[in-house]
């Protein structure tokens, strides 16, 4: 059964020994790769600041 490129969906002539599997290409491993990291980078964003540094509750402790 032959697998597909999951960016492009081109019916994958590699196999798991190519360095661009599971893609068909070294195109569309870096699309992916890309899509990877801008959906790391959206839902990291509103995970609040660990070590309290935030400039919006330092403005309404100043208020106070
Ligand atoms: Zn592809």
């Amino acid at each position: 059964m032959a697998r597909r490129c999951p960016v492009c969906g081109k019916e994958l002539t590699s196999d798991r020994r190519d360095p661009n599997y599971p893609f068909c290409s070294r195109r569309c491993k870096l699309v992916d790769l890309g899509n990877w990291l801008s959906d790391k980078y959206r839902i990291s964003e509103p995970i609040p600041n660990s070590e309290g540094v935030n400039p919006e509750t330092e403005t309404e402790e100043e208020k106070k």
